[in-house]
């Protein structure tokens, strides 16, 4: 039994798999997991949620994680690694802040 922050509790079984998520350098450690385990077509962004239509690898490759990302949030991380944009947070993505909107779409 895990006893939250938020003072609920929830039974954890062997095949769950936790870990805390509060830095950006333990949302890559998430990501990269997610990474190794999206579908290979039809996979959900991690970063805004979006299904990717079509071969994963088709996509953009992450330049804060080993993940593939929808092409608009491609675009969106190259205009924020040139300084044009601020950049979204690792904690902020999709697959971090509400990873239950994957709906299965995550390969085990
Ligand atoms: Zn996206």
């Amino acid at each position: 039994m895990v006893d939250w922050d938020n003072g609920s509790g929830l039974n954890v079984t062997d095949i769950d798999r936790v870990h805390k998520i509060a830095t950006a350098d333990e949302a890559v450690v998430t990501l990269n997991w997610y990474g190794a385990h999206q579908r290979e077509t039809d996979g959900r962004c991690p970063r805004c949620g979006e299904i990717m239509l079509g071969p994963t690898t088709r996509h953009a490759l992450s330049r804060y994680a080993q993940v593939y990302v929808c092409d608009r949030c491609g675009m969106e991380e190259s205009l924020e690694k040139a300084g044009i944009t601020e950049a979204k947070p690792l904690t902020e993505w999709c697959a971090i802040k509400i990873p239950s909107v994957g709906g299965g779409a995550w390969r085990r």
